[in-house]
């Protein structure tokens, strides 16, 4: 017996049967959820952290973007509906004109949607519940339920012990194809000669009674110098101040920190990322009240409760997106969903981000959500098929909620026997889309332009 490996025989209970269930409750996956009950579907929802949301919320990245390609609106449907409940709530004050990196060399302005984290949870819970769609919480995926070839299921783990969950089709939303990973699903992003050229971790923290407008005002330039003084003295640990602000303007929620050289798929290392985005922390808030007008009397008032990652795995599907397809404006008959951008990859081991706009809003066809030829799964978020470039423009949480949108109509209609690998039912999937108000072809988003905008504040 070879002593570093133990053989377990387990008995599983199995707790139920749904006709979809969806792995992860983040941007795309609470969407995808959402969607599946909407469409007829009873539908779990299976979340390890105690809330919905996910990066959003878990890892408190407060503002959505992607949903708008310049001043064209590229989300509608079921995540422009949670932006406005968002904003009903109370949880945001509505869409921003914002520059995102503005301090670093080459800035982008964009349009948000700023959000308070903690009303997103509740909204999310709102929704979930109205949809229909039973949740679980604290409840980690450890693995699909193959029978016959196909993923039929999944098994996770809670505080009630092992248990497996069957179902007709699954949603993978982990955003770490976790359960796409296992079942045999091809796919990159863990090779070893990716260590050291994955993009940074970010892990986010809340400071209160700032004055954000005071921040606001200051010159770009002006910014620029801080924050490079910042980084010379070793108290910053990027060429930025990014920070999204909450409704009434007291507190900054800041995308400051950055750890490299990290795998997010072992254990050990993303333990060892919370430790170092926290000690980066801990220089860089008295940074911050020492030397950034607005953060004079600021206080620590939150760390994300995860470190936020921008990389892991993606699947290789039927199709896989590419930079050219995004930059060429390609059109797809499968187009299921938009992408808006910006195209947004952190520097590998440096301070810089390569940041740019796509000219036009993009198609992302339902061919990047399904695998080659393993059936009863489609997958959805920063794990669909595109390349490392791609995924930088496709990863942002308002595209993450579009291509969930589809993800879960589609999962929907497989599960009731309407959609196969063979024949996914592009023209059915595109026509419930189109009757929930999706946005998914780009001339068609172009055109409505002016119909779709909305009203964006300065940041
Ligand atoms: C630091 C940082 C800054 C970013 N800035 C922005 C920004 O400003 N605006 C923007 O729109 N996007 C931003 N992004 C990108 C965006 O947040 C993600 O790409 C997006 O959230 C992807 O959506 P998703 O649904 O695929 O994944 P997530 O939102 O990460 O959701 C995945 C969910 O699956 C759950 N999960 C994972 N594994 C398991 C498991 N085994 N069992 C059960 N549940 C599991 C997670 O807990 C999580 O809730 C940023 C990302 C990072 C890391």
């Amino acid at each position: 017996m070879n002593a570093s490996v133990i053989t377990e025989t387990l008995n599983t209970p199995v707790l139920d049967h749904y006709d979809v269930i969806v792995a992860g409750g983040g941007a795309s996956g609470l969407i995808a959820a959402v969607a599946a009950a909407r469409g007829g579907a009873r539908v779990a929802l299976v979340e390890r952290a105690g809330c919905l949301g996910g990066t959003a919320t878990s890892g408190m990245v407060a503002q959505y973007i992607g949903l708008f390609n310049s001043t064209v609106r590229c989300v509608g449907g079921i995540g422009f509906e949670l932006t406005r409940r968002i904003e009903a709530a109370g949880g945001s004050d509505g869409f921003r004109r914002y520059t995102l990196a503005e301090a670093s060399a080459n800035p982008v302005t964009i349009i948000n949607f700023p959000f308070n984290p903690e009303v997103v949870k509740i909204v999310a819970d709102d929704m979930a519940r109205e949809a229909g769609v039973d949740v679980l919480l604290h409840s980690r995926v450890v693995g699909p339920l193959m029978e016959d070839g196909r993923v039929a299921g999944l098994l996770l783990e809670n505080v009630s012990g092992r248990r497996a969950l069957r179902s007709r089709m699954l949603v993978d939303a982990t955003g770490d194809a976790v359960i796409a990973a296992a079942a045999g699903v091809p796919y990159v992003g863990e090779e070893p000669e990716l260590r050291d050229k994955r993009q940074p971790l970010t892990l986010v923290f809340r400071m209160s009674n700032v004055d954000v407008r005071a921040f606001r005002a200051i010159p770009r330039e002006r910014k620029r110098a801080i924050a490079l003084d910042g980084l010379r003295r070793g108290q910053l640990a990027w060429e930025s101040l990014s920070f999204c602000s909450t409704p009434g303007d007291t507190d900054a929620i800041c995308l400051m920190s950055r750890i490299h050289g990290i795998d997010a798929l072992d254990g050990a290392q993303l333990t060892r990322a919370e430790q170092i985005g926290r000690q980066q922390i801990k220089t860089i808030v008295p940074f911050l009240r020492e030397n950034v007008p607005g953060f004079e009397k600021s206080v620590l008032a939150g760390i994300a409760e995860r470190v936020g990652i921008r990389e892991t795995r993606r699947i290789v599907g039927r199709h896989t997106l590419t930079t050219e397809d995004i930059v060429g404006g390609k059109r797809f008959a499968d187009a299921v969903a938009l992408g808006a951008g910006p195209m947004d990859l952190h520097e590998a081991g440096g301070t810089g981000v390569d940041l740019w706009m796509p000219p036009a809003p993009f198609e992302i066809p339902l061919a990047c959500l399904l695998p080659q030829s393993i059936e009863g799964i489609v997958v959805t978020g920063r794990a669909i098929s595109a390349t490392r470039e791609a995924n930088g423009g496709a990863r942002h949480m308002g595209t993450a909620m579009c291509l969930g949108h589809a993800a879960g109509a589609y999962a929907a209609l497989a599960a009731s026997g309407q959609a196969t690998l063979e024949n996914p039912a592009v023209d059915t999937l595109r026509q419930v889309l189109r009757s929930q108000g999706a946005l998914i072809s780009a001339d068609e988003a172009v055109a409505a332009a002016d119909e779709n905008a909305v009203q964006a504040r300065p940041a």
